[in-house]
Order: C-alpha cells, then structure tokens, then sequence
C-alpha cells in the first residue's frame, strides 16, 4: 500500500532529461514507483493533470538559521518549492556560539531577540529537531564564529596555537552535523584572515568531506582576485568549493564576465570542484555598515554603532567619502544614493522601504550624515538593498552551467515578528521567479535545464544523496507547479507576498503545501 500517489504529471526529474509523464507512487518517505500508470492502492491519491512536478528545490544559500526557531513552518521558503535550506553561510553560523562572542555572533546571525540555550553545533540542532521544521535543513560552521571564538573581532593573525584551536572547533562542529564550512572574507572580522588560515580550517572541512562555501573577499573590484583566492583554497584543501551569490557588482566591473567565467572553467579543468549559487535579482542586501572603510567596522556591530556617535570620527569618516569615492562606491557597489534602500532598521521603522536620497532631505541631513544615524541608532544592524548589478549579466551567470540557484534569503512569513522589515524580496521569491521570468517569459533556460539548478547540482555539491531527483529510492521531496502561471509576487517595496503557480510541496512523502495552503506539518530533517 502507498501512503500518496501522484497521477498523470509531466515529471521534470531534475537530471536535465527532457520532461515525461509518470505516476508517482510514495512510500515510507522515499519514491517507491515511477511508472506511466501505477495501479498500487494508495492511502490518497493527488490528480495532477495538468502539473509539473519536480524534486524539492535545494536553496545552497540560506540565512535561515535564527528564523527558523522563530517560526518553524519555514512560510517564505517551503511556498516557494524548497524543501532544503544549507544554512550557516557567510561565516555567520548558529554554532558554535563561544564565551564573549556569543551575543555579537548571535546578532550577526539575526535574532538578537531569540533565547539563545545552546551553544555546540549539537545543541543548536537539537533546538531545531523540537518542536521540528517544516523544511530539511544542512548546517554549516561558520568561519567567523571560530576565528572570533579564538581570535575576537579585532585585526589579528592566529599564532600556530590559535591556528590549531580553530582547526579543533571546525573539527568538532563537523562531528556534531556540520557538513562544510562557510566564511564571509568580506565582511571584519572574517575579512582580516589571510588565505593560508582558511586553507588550513577547509582541510579539516574537506576531512569529513564538506564543503567550503563563500562569501568571497570582493564582489566588486576585486572580485576577479576573490575569486582566484576561492579556487586557491579549493585546490589546497582539496575540497568542494561553493561561491555565493556570484554577482558582478558596482558598474565598474560590469564588464568583466567573461573574464569571470573563464577562470572558474579554468579551475575547473584543472579538476578544482568549484560551482556558484545566484540569485535571480538585480540588487544585492547586507548590512548598511558594509559601506564604511574596514577600519571603522573594527570590533563588532556595537563597537561600530560607538564609534560613529563621536563628531570626529564623523569628520574624519566624511573626509575619507570626499577623497576615496571609488572605495566607497567599491564596498557599497552603488554611486548613487538612490540606490540604497533600508531594508531593516527596527528602532526606525519609518525609514524601511525608503532609499537614503529620500530618507535624508526628510530628516534635514545631507545622505552621509543620514547614514551614520541610521547606524548608531539600529545598534549597528540596519540592513540595507544596493542596486548594484546589471540584468544583462544576471542572465549571463544564470545560463552558465556551474551556477545553479540560491536565495541568500531566509524563511520569513508574512505575519508574526519575521513580516516586520522590508526584506530583499529574495526571501519569497527567488525560484518561482527563475521558473517564470527567466525560463517561462524570457526563456533564458528551459524548463529542465532551470530544475537542474535548483535541484540535482546542489545536492552533489552538499553530498546529498537520494536527493535532489525524481527516481525511485530518492526521498520524496517533491513540489508540483503550474509552468503556465508560477510566478513571483514579492517586490522591493512590498516584499511580503507568496508567489503563486505552487498547489503542492511534498518534504520526505509528507504534504506540507496543500492546494496552496500550509498543513502545519514539521516534516523536515537535519541532514
Ligand atoms: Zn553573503
């Protein structure tokens, strides 16, 4: 007896072979049956007439990590077809959350709010198995965490000692369930470590056979040297090499794609294993502190928000904007102040949604000085989007076969605590949006090449198997979609909005989106 079967859908398998139609049979969690016409008794049936059905998408570049204990249904992901989350990503990990760094890695992470009741990698894990989630999820340790834990937040290089302690966290993160290792170079204290350091922690990664994931060192106008030093890493750890988010930011470097594009294919005929996540949007997100000179973001978001109260460092803030413009334009990847957006500012929830030319002429303050009130008054947290990118370049990285797709989002909902900001619409609407605009209307890939990308590439990347594709014996992680009408709703402006075109999400043969609407089941793992 099947728990489900699936009747007459058109079945993107996720290997990139041509769609077919099949019957799908579930059973015990895992796909029992693919056959044309399967007559086994099933406890429910779901007609699919009309549907496709591929596996659950795998988002490779999640920051679910702290919202997923506030709100487990895992809304803004699970409604888009993920059935995967890779969190702990850019350097920020949930664990291990050390000693004094704790609160200020907590922060980083985004729940500051949040009971904070562990502090291993098994500790952390163990919080999201109870109550459960409702998507899988695969943790990864943080660079950052681990270089604060020994080294803290101020510019330092580890002695033989602090290298070995480090290597031992990572270590010890990856025997509780880490399955790689992620850094965030650009961002301090991350950003002060030099390459020998990371290859030495991807070694011990590479050991359990993880995977290094990165946000690279520049993505702007070093990134073609950021991206050499990830492949460096790869080649020397011997290691899966992940690079997030790959974009070409600020308007300088727009031109540099194919220059981009051919180191990646040339590390990878040298056999290095690397491979790239993107998301489908114009503008990047992070922290508006991001746009300040590394010297000012010394010491941590607090120490940031300090220092930037005192009218010198102000004065001498400003000086540095008057004559080092092409750095400025450089970390925030914009030249225009219209170009910023404030995403998240808790204490000034009037702002969210306003860019900084508009935000400042209000408050009678010129743009700069608009900015580092915004930083003193969110404790150092306001986030802020940069429309940094160019469409052209976007589809360009998107056809590229070693880019798949990932959202650099995290599971929001548009109610409760996590509807409270104006977030990167990325959160809710990265992978219909693939599937509608770039493959549907502007047919920048096909439909299998597009299911591809979210599917069966990432999970050999995180080494999962029996995920990832349609075939008998994989879990059945699966979600059924309208190709004619799947679309993202979520906007800059109004980004709290599921997309449409998904009825169902099935995650481990349990139906989690049904026609449309949550069932309430945690049917998710930590794998
Ligand atoms: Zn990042």
């Amino acid at each position: 007896m099947l728990d489900v079967v699936i009747k007459d859908a058109v079945v993107v398998d996720g290997t990139g072979k041509p769609a077919f139609k099949a019957d799908i049979g579930i059973a015990a969690g895992r796909i029992a049956v693919v056959a044309r016409d399967v007559q086994q008794e099933a406890k429910r049936t779901i007609q699919a007439e009309g549907l496709y059905l591929a596996p659950g998408f795998i988002d490779p570049h999640s920051h679910s990590d702290s919202t997923l204990l506030v709100n487990p249904q895992a809304e803004s992901k699970i409604r888009q077809g993920v059935t995967t989350e890779v969190i702990g990503n850019c350097g920020f990990s949930p664990a291990p959350l050390l000693d004094a760094t704790a609160e200020e890695m907590w922060t980083a992470v985004g729940a500051p709010d949040l009971d904070v009741t562990w502090t291993s990698m098994t500790e952390y894990l163990e919080r999201l198995r109870h109550p459960g989630i409702a998507v899988n999820v695969v943790p990864l340790v943080g660079h950052t965490n681990v270089r604060a834990a020994v080294l803290g937040f101020d510019e330092l290089q580890p002695s033989t000692e602090q290298q070995a302690e480090m290597e031992r966290l990572v270590q010890e993160a990856m025997e509780q369930g880490a399955r790689g290792l992620s850094s965030g170079l650009y961002y301090p204290p991350g950003h002060y470590a030099q390459t020998e350091e990371v290859v030495g922690l991807a070694r011990v990664a590479a050991h359990w056979d993880g995977v290094y994931a990165s946000h690279i060192r520049s993505e702007s106008d070093r990134l073609l040297e950021a991206v050499a030093e990830a492949v460096e890493i790869g080649e020397q750890a011997e290691i899966q090499v992940e690079i997030a988010h790959l974009k070409l930011s600020g308007y300088r470097n727009w031109e540099g794609v194919d220059r981009l594009l051919s180191i990646l294919e040339d590390a990878c005929s040298r056999g290095v294993r690397v491979g790239c996540d993107q998301y489908p949007y114009t503008a990047s997100a992070t922290w508006l502190s991001a746009i300040l000179p590394y010297w000012a973001q010394e010491g941590g978001t607090k120490a940031v928000a300090e220092r930037l109260r005192d009218a010198e460092v102000r004065a001498h803030l400003r000086k540095d904007w008057e004559e080092n413009r092409a750095e400025w334009e450089e970390r925030a990847g914009t030249r225009d102040w219209t170009d910023i957006l404030v995403s998240d500012c808790g204490a000034r929830p009037e702002v969210m949604g306003q860019n900084i030319a508009e935000i400042a002429p209000d408050e009678g303050k010129d743009p700069l000085e608009a900015v580092f009130d915004l930083i003193v008054d969110s404790q150092g947290q306001a986030l802020a989007v940069f429309f940094d990118q160019l469409e052209d370049n976007v589809r360009t990285l998107m056809r590229h076969p070693l880019v798949v797709i990932g959202s650099d989002g995290n599971a929001l909902a548009p109610y409760g605590v996590l509807s409270q900001s104006k977030p990167h619409p990325r959160s809710y609407g990265t992978f219909p949006r693939v599937l509608g605009r770039y493959v549907r209307e502007e047919k920048v890939l096909s439909l299998e090449e597009a299911v591809k990308k979210m599917t069966s590439v990432s999970a050999e990347r995180f080494g999962l198997t029996d995920r990832g594709v349609v075939r008998e014996g994989a879990w059945a992680d699966l979600v059924l979609f309208h190709a004619q009408t799947v679309a993202d709703r979520a906007t800059f402006t109004d980004p709290h909005q599921y997309p449409v075109g998904i009825p169902y999400v099935i995650v481990n043969g349990v139906v989690v989106i049904e026609q449309g609407q949550h069932t309430g089941a945690l049917a998710g793992q930590v794998l």
